[in-house]
């Protein structure tokens, strides 16, 4: 077995038995970035040195025999809007450029400061977490790895790649519509979005912050169960996080299905689907089954509303988290500073902000301004309700939910650039499980005819990421596809 194929599980047991120093995993990481980084750009940053160096420093306490944490140096590629302190982060924008956060988030705090995990880097992402393809980053697109023509899915592509790419086993990404579980399913990965209130997002630079939430990418479902446990909680820095109890989820991954109630909305297998995520996504549906589940069809009336009321009410949070960039409080100025002050801050935006970012802008404050708040942005909060209302209904017959995670497989890059309305249709299977705050786990269940992979979508009631990667779990070992990597390969040729 190569190093880059091991799980993250697997790369702790080998430092704990002493096989790999740390030291080691962390050249070795660096050595398969260094391979393969210039086809894939999943990075936008890298800290090779730092990381090094704290490699050397785990390895010593361990020697000395003391506790580094559970994670024993295992390393990390973290999006780049979750700051770490007197790290780049700069949400995949010029007008953040050489920010360095003061301090880190809660996530990092838990992951890196107390259970040792190391940061390899930041990875790529569309500008403020705007988009499902990575092609919005100011920093230039991320490819696929299983076909580099094509985009990773977004906006956590960066964290999707380096996964599925066995630049590290593991990455944080953030989704506030879709962006884990899109690129977990273009990537061929395993993506946690967990229960809105679950995981702290102190620290994580907000774009639409009543739908966004941090989660773990890995490459198997144990992997995202274990760094869960480690970063989800109760935080006082953030009031909307649960003071509910964190499962074990680790340990009630094998639990039996037997007489398990899983619904099928059959609205999510509508208009738009391919044919080879049906066929995929329905045989794994009959895996469940003879794993002794019961699947029931049940109904989500108001799917078709979705699209519009997620971007509604994104948009308009956006505009009003993205007022702080003006060059002065936040982000770095024009370098044109005639005029008065306003023209400064419109010169600045308009230079460093990307177009999808302004165009996002423009329609949040349309929406929220006086004469249209109440046609629009009221409006989408009654349809928030009713979105919230069907999940409500169906989790009375049923235990979770399960279907296709995006409709299609990875579109080719710059296909739907110039149509952005389209590129939000692909959010129509995920972004209601963030209007209704809920929890949801994306894991491979298969190929198209091109061989790009395909996502299955476990959507569970509140707080029960315990169900939903229990089912993930012994779906993903009845499936067997886990331990594939991707080929990083250019099919075009
Ligand atoms: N594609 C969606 C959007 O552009 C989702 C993004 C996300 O989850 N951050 O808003």
């Amino acid at each position: 077995m190569e190093f880059y194929e091991y799980m993250a599980y697997e790369l702790i047991e080998k430092i704990k038995t002493k096989e790999f120093t740390i030291e080691e995993v962390i050249q070795k990481s660096f050595q398969r970035i260094e391979e393969t980084e210039k086809k894939l750009h999943s990075f936008v940053h890298l800290h090779k040195t730092e990381a090094l160096d704290k490699a050397k420093k785990l390895d010593n306490n361990l020697r000395e025999g003391k506790s580094i944490g559970k994670l024993y140096g295992l390393p990390f590629g973290i999006k780049d809007l979750i700051c770490v302190k007197n790290s780049p982060t700069t949400c995949g924008s010029k007008i953040l450029e050489g920010y360095l956060p003061p301090y880190n988030a809660t996530v990092i705090e838990h992951l890196i400061e107390k259970e040792g995990a190391i940061c390899l880097g930041r990875t790529n992402m569309d500008e403020f977490a705007m988009g499902s393809s990575t092609e919005n980053s100011s920093y230039g697109p991320t490819y696929n790895p299983w076909d580099i023509e094509c985009v990773p899915g977004g906006s956590s592509g960066g964290s999707a790649t380096c996964v599925a790419s066995g630049q590290t086993s593991v990455s944080l990404g953030t989704d506030t519509g879709g962006s884990i579980r899109c690129p977990a399913s273009y990537c061929g990965v395993v993506g946690l979005k967990p229960t809105y209130g679950r995981v702290s997002r102190y620290g994580l630079v907000s774009y639409a912050n009543s739908l966004d939430q941090i989660g773990p990418l890995s490459r198997c479902v144990y992997d995202s169960a274990m760094i869960l446990e480690i970063i989800a909680g109760h935080d006082p820095l953030d009031s909307t996080t649960a003071d509910i109890k964190v499962d074990n989820y680790t340990q009630e991954l094998k639990n039996s299905l037997e007489n398990k109630v899983l619904g099928v909305p059959k609205e999510f297998f509508g208009e738009g689907l391919e044919k080879d995520v049906k066929d995929r996504v329905t045989r794994a549906i009959k895996k469940l089954d003879s794993l002794g589940a019961k699947t029931i069809e049940i109904s989500f009336p108001h799917l078709e509303y979705a699209i519009p009321t997620y971007y509604l009410i994104a948009m308009s949070e956006a505009s009003s988290n993205l007022a702080r960039y003006d060059g002065l409080r936040y982000g770095e100025m024009s370098d044109d500073l005639s005029g008065d002050i306003y023209e400064v801050y419109s010169r600045t935006r308009a230079e460093k902000f990307g177009s999808e970012v302004r165009r996002r802008i423009i329609l949040g404050s349309y929406a929220l301004s006086a004469g249209y708040y109440d046609m629009f942005y009221i409006k989408a909060l009654k349809v928030r309700t009713l979105i919230k209302n069907d999940f409500q209904e169906a989790f009375k017959h049923c235990e979770a939910i399960l279907c296709p995670t995006m409709p299609t497989t990875a579109f080719k890059i710059g296909e739907l650039v110039d149509d952005p309305l389209k590129m939000y249709l692909m959010d129509i299977l995920t972004c209601p499980v963030n209007l209704a705050g809920l929890p949801a786990l994306s894991i491979p269940c298969g190929f198209d005819t091109n061989n790009l992979p395909i996502g299955f979508q476990i959507i569970g009631n509140y707080f029960d990421e315990k169900s939903i990667l229990n089912i993930g779990y012994l779906l993903e070992q009845e499936l067997n596809l886990y331990r594939k990597m991707a080929p990083i390969m250019n099919r075009g040729i």
